[in-house]
């Protein structure tokens, strides 16, 4: 298995090891991790009677933070289910009758589990982990310390393994490697820990080999609604010869069908210098009778007086693109019948110089948003685009601004804060919309953008050639990007605040400013989310785009309740998994009682509100995407 970090450390003095590693388990998948298989070390930690404290820890909302007045937020109906998923094997327990024991349930129990990984077994889901090492402020608690970034695609096949969508990048990956070997073989006068991006996706079942009877102990708890879905839940802990890296903790089982919901706990038995985190794994029910796993929330830390556990991070790891070999299927027949169709352009005359050149842009645009899509890294076209469109449609408007074909916007499925355009094609992340505090903000960001489509600093011409086009998933970062030299940057920052002004959104810049503010008061410990994959920095060695809008907002004030600079990470946007299609999240606002409740920039619990299959409630899956929305369309059916 390969080990990339995202950001080599280059400080050994504080780096932490505890080597999460992926124990018996995979040891049988993974001979470079074998040894325990071999030597059954002592076990003397965690007797199996003792099952750890399920963890309480993810109980507290995931503070959808307060909504600013006249934040992106327009209610949008929810698309109807029009378009389900592709054609799914038929669900296998249809016929089955009910269980009447809970001996029968813990059956249904553990067949649906090996159903689901049967299920997953020929998907290469996309998985992101984003993760926060934290200090102890005084005055805020627990904030980051300096950040971690993975980006993968996992092969669920016989074993779980990953390839990575940042090795090389920029970084000396021997320089990695050999750090690691060190850490692997180092010995530890300091503790030190060392993230295994595989460790945080481990939790996606419970155990992928030996989930039966003959390994673990089943206690049945209580009955507890999540969300709209009533659970079993049990209790789990593995039996005393069941070996190291079992599952410990507690599932909940839906009970309709018994498909497991979500698994709380960690893996019992480390063996020496190894380490487990504990882990909270959610699953969606977002194709009939499977609930595929989503999220995965991963927290250590003990801030007590006197504690002495030296580590202390917080981080989500997210899953998508499960369908993604499915939609590149449909996307070849969609082709050859486009193909076939009589060109139907009015003039029969060839392009003229000026209209080739645009066509020529256009033909790359389309050929990098396709290519972003199917490696998963961005959105269908949807909902949110309308959002994104509207913005950027009454900037236009009030600027006077006519471009020969409309601009177009769309989401990066990532969490990074980055934006980049692409010919009229302005990208932004699922992160950076998350932290946004409102539509001011929002606009500010998409303001630069356009700048950049209306100056003409085009980038990207070169991917009109197909032949750039034909590389793997896993290396788009090294083939693609749209970095403009300072000088463009700085035209573009000055033609977006001339156009911010004559826009609607010139009374309402404050926040915007604070939350440049904000960014650049947290962007030292923030290396990788502030790590752009395509496009260009946001906050450059301390120099912030867009500063001069940040230069005229208050003075920022943590303490102050009511400022809201920035907000915590996955407040927003919602990410389906299966479809990889995003929707604007309307939870309800929460109110702010400290300063530690803000959590600008921060990675916090998940707490999906579950739902199943075809309710209201379930993700929808997005219409089918049409090439091109015209900003009218947007503006008629977005508003706030
Ligand atoms: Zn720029």
């Amino acid at each position: 298995m390969r080990i990339a970090m995202a950001k080599v450390m280059s400080n050994m003095n504080w780096t932490i090891l505890a080597l999460l590693t992926v124990t018996l388990t995979a040891g049988a998948q993974q001979p470079a991790a074998a040894p325990e298989n071999a030597q059954p070390a002592p076990v003397t930690q965690q007797p199996a009677s003792a099952p750890q404290d399920p963890q309480p820890a993810a109980v507290a909302q995931p503070s959808p933070t307060p909504a600013v007045s006249g934040t992106a937020q327009p209610v949008i109906a929810q698309p109807a289910q029009a378009q389900s998923t592709p054609a799914q094997p038929a669900q296998a327990q249809t016929n089955l009758v009910p269980p009447t024991t809970m001996d029968q349930v813990v059956d249904r129990v553990i067949m649906r589990e090996k159903e689901l990984i049967k299920f997953l077994s020929p998907r290469t889901p996309i998985v992101e982990t984003y993760l926060q090492n934290l200090t102890q402020d005084p005055q805020l608690g627990p904030i980051p310390r300096d950040d971690r970034y993975f980006l993968g695609r996992m092969d669920l096949s016989d074993s779980i393994d990953r390839s990575d969508y940042l090795e090389g990048k920029g970084k000396d990956k021997d320089k990695d490697e050999g750090m690691e070997k060190h850490l692997l073989g180092g010995i530890t006068n300091k503790f030190k820990i060392q993230y295994k991006p595989l460790g945080f996706s481990w939790m996606i079942f419970a155990d992928r080999n030996d989930f039966d009877r003959q390994h673990y102990d089943f206690h049945y708890a209580r009955r507890e609604f999540l969300g709209d879905v009533r659970c079993l839940v049990f209790d789990l802990t593995p039996k005393k010869d069941a070996g190291h890296g079992r599952f410990l903790g507690r599932i909940w089982v839906e009970d309709q069908d018994f498909n497991i919901v979500r698994l709380n706990g960690t893996y019992a038995r480390p063996t020496r210098n190894f380490y487990y985190f504990h882990m909270d794994s959610w699953r969606l029910n977002l194709v009939p009778g499977y609930w595929v796993p989503a999220y995965i929330y991963s927290e250590e830390g003990d801030f007590t007086a006197g504690a002495k556990n030296k580590i202390a991070f917080k981080a989500q790891t997210r899953m998508w693109g499960y369908n993604l070999k499915t939609a590149a299927a449909s996307d070849e027949l969609t082709n050859i019948t486009v193909d076939s169709v009589k060109d139907d352009t009015p003039t029969a005359q060839d392009a003229s110089p000026l209209a080739a050149e645009r066509q020529w842009q256009q033909q790359a645009e389309d050929n990098v948003v396709d290519r972003l899509q199917r490696a998963g890294l961005l959105a269908p076209e949807g909902d949110v685009d309308k959002i994104l469109q509207t913005v950027v449609n009454n900037i236009e408007i009030t600027n006077n601004i006519e471009l020969p074909r409309p601009v177009r916007t769309r989401v990066l499925t990532t969490s990074p804060l980055e934006t980049f355009s692409v010919g009229n094609t302005i990208v932004i992340s699922r992160g950076l919309i998350d932290v946004l505090p409102d539509e001011g903000s929002l606009a500010m960001v998409l303001a630069h953008e356009l700048a950049h489509i209306v100056l003409g600093h085009n980038l990207g011409s070169q991917y009109a050639f197909n032949d750039r086009m034909l590389f793997s998933d896993e290396s788009t970062y090294q083939n693609f990007g749209f970095k403009h030299i300072p000088e463009e940057e700085a035209a573009a920052d000055k033609k977006a605040i001339e156009m911010l002004k004559a826009s609607p959104y010139a009374q309402k810049l404050e926040t915007a400013g604070l939350f440049i503010k904000a960014l650049q008061t947290r962007a030292p410990s923030l290396g990788s989310l502030l790590q752009p994959h395509l496009g260009n920095n946001i906050a450059q060695n301390g120099t912030m785009r867009m500063a001069q809008i940040g230069a005229s907002a208050p003075a920022l004030d943590w303490n102050k309740l009511d400022q809201i600079a920035a907000l915590p990470l996955g407040g927003r946007v919602k990410l389906n998994p299966w479809d990889d299609s995003v929707e604007i999240v309307k939870a309800q606002p929460v109110a702010i009682t400290s300063a530690r409740d803000k959590m600008p920039f921060e990675v916090t619990p998940f707490f999906p509100r579950l739902s199943r299959y075809g309710t209201g409630n379930a993700p929808a899956a997005t219409p089918a995407p049409t090439t091109t929305t015209t900003a009218a369309d947007a503006s008629a059916t977005a508003s706030n």
